[in-house]
């Protein structure tokens, strides 16, 4: 199965997709990943990538997708793609590229939530420094103030996690996300599902999506 997961920053993406992996056999697909895989095995879209980074411009969706493409071809297990596709005009790409693999995007899962408790959520939200687990000022404190549970490791507020550039972060979010939205919707492979619950109440939610026949 190929699926794709949509949320605005904060509502709890990266959670399930680590649930997903973890206890369903899911492998997540970061576009983020297999750029900088490409570029270090220094593939021929790999050369090509380094040099628009190296140029400070972005790397064409095309370049993209074809690295997309040649890892599916790998890989033919149950997906989940990570921050891919952002716009619409790459989900209409994707398409064709899926159509030359014989696959389809199976199901689209947006996890919504008011951005007042997004807000709320990520302006008080501290990461650990070594293992990247998220924790709350207020909602979800660590046993000893400052130290991670898990690793004992430092926490600490991104620098983006003020009130000012969450709101910011939404806007844009939600600016690119709508059409995309609007696009599965239309394909009929959309779910929404309510992201203001228990991560594992959630996981649950999604699990019921999954094994869902369409
Ligand atoms: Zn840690």
């Amino acid at each position: 199965m190929y699926l794709i997961l949509l949320g605005a920053p904060g509502v709890g993406k990266g959670t399930q997709s680590k649930y997903l992996v973890e206890s369903k056999g899911f492998i997540q697909l970061s576009t983020g990943d297999i750029l900088r895989a490409e570029v270090k095995a220094k593939t021929d879209l790999g050369i090509v990538a380094k040099e628009c980074m190296d140029k400070g411009t972005l790397v064409s969706d095309d370049i993209v997708l074809n690295m997309i493409k040649n890892k599916l071809i790998e890989i033919s297990d149950n997906v989940i793609f990570d921050g891919f596709p952002r716009t619409l005009i790459q989900a209409e790409k994707f398409v064709d590229i899926l159509k030359d693999l014989n696959k389809k995007i199976d199901k689209v899962i947006n996890i919504a939530l008011d951005d007042s408790i997004i807000e709320d959520r990520l302006a008080g939200r501290l990461v650990c420094k070594s293992c990247g687990k998220s924790y709350h000022k207020i909602f979800f404190k660590p046993r000893k103030a400052g130290v991670c549970d898990d690793c004992g490791g430092v926490l600490y507020q991104r620098s983006d996690d003020n009130l000012e550039s969450v709101r910011n972060r939404l806007e844009v979010y939600h600016s690119t996300t709508k059409p995309l939205i609007n696009y599965y919707d239309k394909n009929g492979i959309l779910y929404n599902l309510d992201g203001n619950k228990e991560s594992l109440e959630l996981f649950n939610d999604i699990v019921n999506v999954l094994e869902e026949d369409i």
